[in-house]
């Protein structure tokens, strides 16, 4: 169908923008021209550093080579994430991208070794996941090609620079045809009728008309939020961290882990991410629970190497906008919500925005039906992604502050409920066929944080415990037999071990 280009306007030149101009001048050149604004004198919101593995497609779908970008972003490996001190103080478990050994005769692996556990054999549900005994061994190697392999078993995202990976992006970009124009935007101009915006205008006096406008302004959220005033829903009953206090340090001596760990803190949560060159760590707050200044020397007592700045803070709501599309406005990044950051989603959320968008491109005019579509799907992953990060403060006996006695006690949604139920009777998780957190990550968060099923697969009981103790050593053992062949994370990066 020839159609004429559309004039695409990108808002913003942070991860978001620039994810979403390099995708659309790769995947759409003939649809779409790109433009995108940024402003230095606003900059970026520099953080966002932790992602998940989904974040290979998008390397992969653009073509983009995966040695150059960990080189250009001094990434690493990422296994998981390590949580410690969740489920009550002294605790330590990783949501690992990976599953937990394999199904027997079609059962899931979760239920033979829950027979064998009741029976007090059969040892850590995570001696059973590839990624895990990795991790634990700060081992690294992509997964073996051959899906028979136990090797293969697993998945891998990166730990990456923040500040570096859209500059790396904007190269890719402009080579293909993104026209990148610096200034700040200081009023938008929307088509008396329709509503649409039609215009923005910066503080220069240039005036910039556009088709169709991708808002990736970050928290300002300057087109959606501000100029369309599309409505807030706020979620902060649910997820009450409403800060972070950023800061980097360098990195201790030794091997890397290949994980990023969040510890449990009096008031939320600490990141700690390693890097190549260094090592990014921040305190996510609840402000009605700690002062600025207590979080500021919370996290400086806290961090191991010397600090490479101040610390920084940084303010944000858990919630989302009611829809990501409005008129001919589609928001990407923070300026379409944010939840906070302990599962590391938010990239992956301007990733499946930028997929959609891809899908759904306007032929000809924008189309209801399409915009419709675009909210739905983001609006199922909002939902999914919030279930998950409640159930990591609900399902946590910690007494130990206000914080978390409150965070324990309060009312969680209802789709959050069913499921914790579903698991807790005969550990059941709920079945899905796209999106985020499958089985094994439920498994991993709510074994990890002591939920454990009260009963298990009938088909189960079938099996002769003594047989099935000893099948199940055997993989114990054959997994850390082939972990302990891989190289060690530091090697695998190239750099000295
Ligand atoms: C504390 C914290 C920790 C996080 N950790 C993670 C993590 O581990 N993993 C993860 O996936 N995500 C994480 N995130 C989220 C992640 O940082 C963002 O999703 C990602 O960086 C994308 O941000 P953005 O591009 O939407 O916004 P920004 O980086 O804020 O970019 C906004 C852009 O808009 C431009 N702009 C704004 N106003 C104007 C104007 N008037 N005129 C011109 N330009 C303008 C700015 O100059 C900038 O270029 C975290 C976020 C926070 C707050």
């Amino acid at each position: 169908m020839n159609q004429p280009r559309k004039k695409m306007i990108v808002v913003g030149g942070g991860t978001a923008g620039w994810m979403a101009a390099s995708a659309i001048a790769r995947m759409l050149p003939h649809a779409a021209s790109v433009e995108l604004i940024e402003s230095a004198e606003i900059g970026i919101v520099g953080v966002g550093e932790a992602t998940l593995p989904h974040l290979r497609a998008y390397l992969q779908t653009l073509g983009l080579d995966e040695a150059e970008f960990m080189a250009a972003t001094h990434a690493t490996y990422k296994l998981g994430i390590e949580f410690r001190d969740f489920g009550k103080p002294g605790d330590a478990y990783l949501h690992p991208f990976g599953d937990f050994g394999r199904p027997l005769n079609d059962v899931p692996f979760l239920h033979w070794w829950l027979r064998m556990h009741a029976l007090g054999q059969g040892g850590e549900i995570a001696d059973y996941c590839v990624a895990n005994v990795m991790a634990a061994q700060k081992r690294f190697s992509p997964p073996a090609a051959d899906p028979d392999a136990l090797l293969s078993a697993y998945s891998y995202a990166y730990q990456f620079d923040a500040t570096r990976f859209g500059p790396f992006l904007r190269g890719f970009a402009e080579a293909r045809g993104v026209k990148r124009t610096e200034g700040k935007i200081v009023s938008v101009e929307r088509d008396g009728g329709t509503g649409d915006v039609v215009a923005l205008v910066l503080e220069s006096g240039t005036r910039i008309e556009g088709d169709l406008f991708v808002d990736c302004s970050g928290f300002r959220s300057l087109l959606l939020g501000d100029a369309l005033g599309e409505a807030w829903e706020d979620w902060s009953h649910w997820l009450p961290c409403d800060r972070a206090m950023a800061l980097p340090c360098a990195s201790p001596s030794g091997e890397i882990e290949p994980l990023t760990r969040a510890t449990a803190m009096p008031a939320g949560w600490r990141w700690r991410i390693p890097l190549q060159h260094r090592v990014g760590n921040g305190y996510v707050y609840s402000s009605a629970h700690l002062s600025d200044d207590a979080a500021s020397a919370a996290i400086l007592g806290a961090i191991e190497g010397e600090p490479l700045a101040d610390p920084r803070v940084l303010r944000f709501k858990a919630g989302r906008r009611k829809r990501s599309w409005s008129h001919n406005v589609i928001a990407v990044g923070l300026a379409s919500g944010f939840l906070e950051p302990l599962e590391s989603t938010s990239i992956y959320l301007v990733q499946i925005a930028i997929q959609q968008l891809v899908d759904l491109f306007p032929i000809g005019g924008i189309q209801a039906a399409d915009r419709d579509e675009f909210n739905a799907q983001v609006d199922y992953e909002y939902d999914r992604i919030r279930d998950f990060l409640i159930l990591h403060y609900h399902a946590s006996t910690r007494d130990d502050s206000d914080f978390w006695r409150d965070v324990r006690h309060m009312p969680i949604p209802d789709s959050l409920a069913d499921k914790i139920e579903l698991f807790r009777r005969a550990g059941r998780i709920q079945r899905y066929s796209r999106g985020l957190f499958f089985a094994p990550s439920w498994i991993a968060v709510l074994i990890g944080q002591g939920v454990m099923p009260q009963g298990w697969d009938q088909r189960v009981d079938t099996a002769n415990p003594h047989e099935l103790g000893q099948a199940l050593g055997r993989l114990r053992v054959q997994i850390a037999s082939d972990v302990a062949t891989l190289p060690g994370h530091r090697v695998a990066l190239g750099l000295q071990a």
